[in-house]
């Protein structure tokens, strides 16, 4: 048999199922691999070891009885540390929630254990996810699997590095503007941002409310859509989560897409995109067309705002949501002062990285008086007009397709530039904007690095996109390839 941590989650479920292997062997052929490549990968914060055996032995107990089964059942799985876990340590990647265990699971993580999980560990990320690299952690950059010396994108890095070098067998993101989809397309996988309120956010330490969605990474289509069921529907604890049926999406993967209108939006077909990346894009549309679906060229008109309404929107909510960080009530406290301002001042002047201090700044001036007006207020008509674009092609087409991210993975270090950082969720960021789902799938290869291809959908259409995704795979074979960076170690 090939190496356990090969498997997918459905391969695995059903060996599991049908007692050909143990959960505690599965789970310790991903401890041994994470004991043998996490040293250069850098995934994660913690590693959960005792707590994943113990809940594996606990699997092990419901497969014996045949009792409470779930396809995640006893399936090891790493968990982006923006989500609270009871009595684990949820840092959001920032010195400010350095030693913060939260009292509460997130409902993603009670619904997640109610299914059995075995979690291996809490992932790295960009602090409060803020970023596209994983740099900006507060305590040290990930690397990409396919090449150490890369990034893994971000702010999930974590998850997807995790999953990507055969550490988990999928995981949990949360993504903004693009932090599920942009390092799913670096690292090769699937990476998919679920619509606005489809999935509960209690528990996700915010970053901007409006835009914040939790998502899952996996090596293919049937397993992203099992970890997608498994948290998805209407949560009494998230006002904002909602009430419509969620779909069966393993049922959707039906392998054809015969039929289906595909659009090509043609603001997404930019200069500045890599010819390596523009080129496997391109042949990715071709292979659609062969499959049977139906290519069209739609027009999104408001696209070249989106990066800029992005960054007042997106700070703005930031600079509101990360005003608790006061020294007082939890989380990093500057003690050696009497003085409460100071005090306060102090923890934030510690508890926060240069980054987050960008966004918070950024976020209280747009949201100033006699600035509210000319950035914010604008900013959210600009975000109604890309709805409307989104609105308007999705009349007429069932998804949209184009390059998650204009490069494949670049260096560590390679980017100083802020506003160049930002430039990589061009493709990304409209659809948290306009609250559609999004997915990014295995489209090739440029260099020896992955590329990532970006399908978008209209709101609670993840069950097409899910279907088009694993049409994609009987026809392709990159979600299948392995990196090589860490096959010598
Ligand atoms: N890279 C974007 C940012 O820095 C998106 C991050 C995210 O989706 N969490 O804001």
């Amino acid at each position: 048999m090939t190496e356990l941590y090969k498997l997918s989650i459905h391969e695995a479920g059903q060996l599991l199922r049908d007692k050909k292997i143990s959960s505690v062997e599965l789970t310790q052929a991903h401890l041994d691999r994470v004991r043998e490549v996490e040293p250069q990968v850098k995934a994660f914060t913690l590693i959960t070891d005792e707590l994943a055996l113990q809940q594996a032995q606990e699997a092990d107990k419901r497969f014996a009885s045949g009792e409470n089964v779930h396809p995640l059942t006893g399936i090891p799985i790493a968990i982006k540390d923006v989500i609270c876990t009871k009595d684990i340590t949820t840092t959001a990647g920032s010195r400010m929630l350095e030693h913060f265990k939260p009292p509460y699971n997130a409902t993603v993580m009670e619904r997640l254990n109610e299914a059995g999980i075995v979690m291996i560990g809490k992932t790295n990320m960009d602090e409060f996810a803020m970023g596209s690299s994983t740099e900006h952690s507060a305590f040290f950059p990930t690397k990409n699997p396919w090449d150490l010396e890369r990034a893994p994108g971000g702010s999930s890095g974590g998850s997807a590095a995790a999953v990507a070098a055969g550490m988990a067998m999928g995981s949990y993101g949360s993504d903004t503007g693009g932090s599920i989809r942009q390092p799913g397309a670096l690292c090769n996988l699937i990476g998919l941002k679920p619509t606005y309120g489809r999935v509960s956010r209690f528990g996700l330490i915010a970053f901007a409310s409006s835009l914040d969605q939790i998502g899952p990474f996996a090596r293919n289509a049937r397993d992203a859509a099992i970890l997608l069921q498994a948290v998805a529907g209407y949560d009494k604890c998230d006002s904002t989560s909602s009430p419509v049926d969620v779909q069966n999406y393993g049922a959707a993967l039906n392998g054809s897409i015969k039929g289906m209108r595909i659009g090509v939006p043609e603001e997404y077909m930019i200069e500045g995109t890599q010819p390596g990346v523009a080129q496997a894009v391109q042949e990715n549309i071709e292979r659609l067309r062969e499959m049977g679906a139906e290519i069209v060229s739609v027009s999104l008109p408001h696209t070249k705002y989106g990066v800029a309404a992005y960054y007042i929107i997106a700070p703005a909510e930031a600079s509101s949501n990360l005003s608790r960080y006061d020294g007082i009530k939890y989380g990093y406290s500057y003690r050696d002062t009497t003085d409460l301002w100071e005090g306060m001042e102090k923890t934030r002047e510690f508890g926060f990285g240069s980054e987050v201090k960008r966004r918070i700044m950024l976020g209280t001036y747009a949201l100033s008086a006699g600035y509210y007006d000319a950035y914010y207020k604008r900013a959210e008509k600009i975000r109604t007009l890309i709805k409307q674009d989104f609105d308007k092609a999705f009349e007429t087409v069932d998804a949209l397709v184009s390059a998650t991210s204009p490069t494949v993975a670049f260096k560590i270090g390679e980017i100083s530039d802020p506003y160049q950082m930002y430039l990589n969720d061009i493709f990304t960021i409209p659809a948290n904007l306009a609250g559609i789902c999004g997915v990014s799938i295995p489209g090739g290869f440029s260099e020896g690095l992955p590329v990532g291809m970006q399908l978008l959908g209209n709101t609670f259409k993840e069950d097409t996109l899910l279907r088009i995704a694993d049409a994609f795979e009987q026809v392709t074979d990159y979600h299948t390839r392995w990196p090589q960076a860490l096959a010598t170690v």
